[in-house]
Order: structure tokens, then C-alpha cells, then sequence
């Protein structure tokens, strides 16, 4: 399976994607989780993109579309992935569109993760990450608190609140999302391909609701 994420950020993607990947071992392609990483290496990609994330606006296409290149072309993704954060334009998506052409293979699906805004933005700001890239697990400070104040239950690595989680820029990636990204939920809608799962509730509830839509063998 090809399954495509898209919800405004705080819609609960990184969650369900990784959960997801666990449960059809496949591999989790998260291109915010890929593009921090840059940063923290310090990579030509990271310092490309490190001013945009820091105002919440969209890095440059050509960065994402060569780092999404080189993922997609490994061969552990001949099993299928699932893509979480890019596509997050309509050139990005044409850009896909043809590379998946060119490595023979299409989406299966596209599950747009729908939340209401007032929720969003809560979700967004209490929200705590883990920067260790192995695990990237997410917790909130309210909704789902870790064991320990502060620090990850699954590799006990200290939890941070990234910058761009706070309220200013916050606003900024919402804005971003409606104006460029929504338009795909049209796009692969016209393509037959989109499933909307409802994003509320606690995460268990909500998986439960995204493999019913899936049709995955619980
Ligand atoms: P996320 O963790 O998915 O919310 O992404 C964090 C930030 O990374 C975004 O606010 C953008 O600045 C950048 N980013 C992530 N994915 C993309 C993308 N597909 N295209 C451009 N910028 C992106």
C-alpha cells in the first residue's frame, strides 16, 4: 500500500502515521521529522530550510522534491510507505505524480485527518517531542502527558517543545496549510482517491476509525 497523509498540522498525522507504520510494517516517510533532522545535522537541505520552518512557511519545493526522490528510490519502499507532510502544494504534488511514474508505482489511497480548529491549535501548542530521530514519539502536556514530566517514555531522551509549536508561528502554519495545502484534499479528490477519517477524540479511537476506513485486518 501507497497511503498519502493530509491535516492541518496538529491534526493528529504524526501519530496515526507512526502507529500505522507499526502496525503494516511499513516504512514512515515524515518530511517535517526528515527536514528537523536536516537542520540538527546540518545538512545543505537543512540550512536551506531551516529560516523557512523557523516562520512556519514552506520550504522551498526543490528541497523536498529531491529529498522525497531519494527516500521514495530506496529499495525497502518497494513494499509500500506512507507519506506524512508531502506532498504539501500542488507543484510538490505534480512532482510526485511524475516520480512515482517513473518508479512504477501510484497511490493507493490519500487520508485526509480532519480536526476542528479550535482543537488544532490546542493540540499544537501543548504538544512535547521526542528529538531522539529513532523514536520522534509526541505526547501533550494535557492529552496524553508522559509517565515522567518532561521526558520520553519510550528512550527516556528529554522532550522538547519545538519553536515553531509556539502560538505566533502556530498561526503562521495554519494559514500556510489552508492556503496551499487543502487544495490537494480537491486534487486527489478528483482522482477518486481521498478518504476522510474524523480526527477527534483520544488516538486509540481515532486509529480504530482510520483502519476501518482502510479495510486493515485489525
Ligand atoms: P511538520 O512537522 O510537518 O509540521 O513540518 C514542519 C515545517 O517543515 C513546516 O512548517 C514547513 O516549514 C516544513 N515542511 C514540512 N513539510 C514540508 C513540505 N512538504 N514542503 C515545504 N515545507 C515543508
Amino acid at each position: 500500500m501507497q497511503i498519502l497523509f493530509l491535516g492541518a498540522p496538529g491534526a493528529g498525522k504524526g501519530t496515526q502515521c507512526k502507529k500505522l507504520a507499526e502496525k503494516l510494517g511499513l516504512p514512515h516517510l515524515s518530511s517535517g521529522d526528515l527536514l528537523r533532522e536536516a537542520v540538527k545535522q546540518g545538512t545543505k537541505a537543512g540550512v536551506a530550510a531551516k529560516s523557512f520552518m523557523d516562520k512556519g512557511i514552506l520550504v522551498p519545493d526543490d528541497v523536498l522534491i529531491a529529498m522525497f526522490r531519494e527516500f521514495l528510490s530506496k529499495p525497502e519502499m518497494d513494499k509500500g510507505f506512507i507519506l506524512d507532510g508531502f506532498p504539501r502544494n500542488l507543484p510538490q504534488a505534480e512532482s510526485l505524480s511524475t516520480l512515482l511514474t517513473e518508479l512504477s508505482k501510484s497511490l493507493t489511497v490519500v487520508i485526509n485527518l480532519h480536526t476542528s480548529e479550535d482543537l488544532l491549535v490546542e493540540r499544537i501548542t501543548g504538544r512535547r517531542t521526542c528529538p531522539n530521530k529513532e523514536c520522534n514519539a509526541v505526547y501533550h502536556v494535557k492529552f496524553q502527558a508522559p509517565k515522567q514530566l518532561g521526558v520520553c517514555d519510550k528512550c527516556a531522551t528529554e522532550l522538547v517543545h519545538r519553536s515553531d509549536d509556539k502560538p505566533d508561528v502556530v498561526k503562521q502554519r495554519l494559514t500556510t496549510y489552508a492556503e496551499q495545502t487543502e487544495p490537494l484534499i480537491t486534487y486527489y479528490g478528483n482522482q477518486g482517491i481521498v478518504k476522510t477519517v474524523d480526527g477527534e477524540g483520544e488516538p486509540e479511537e481515532v486509529f480504530d476509525r482510520l483502519v476501518k476506513t482502510l479495510k486493515v485486518p485489525v
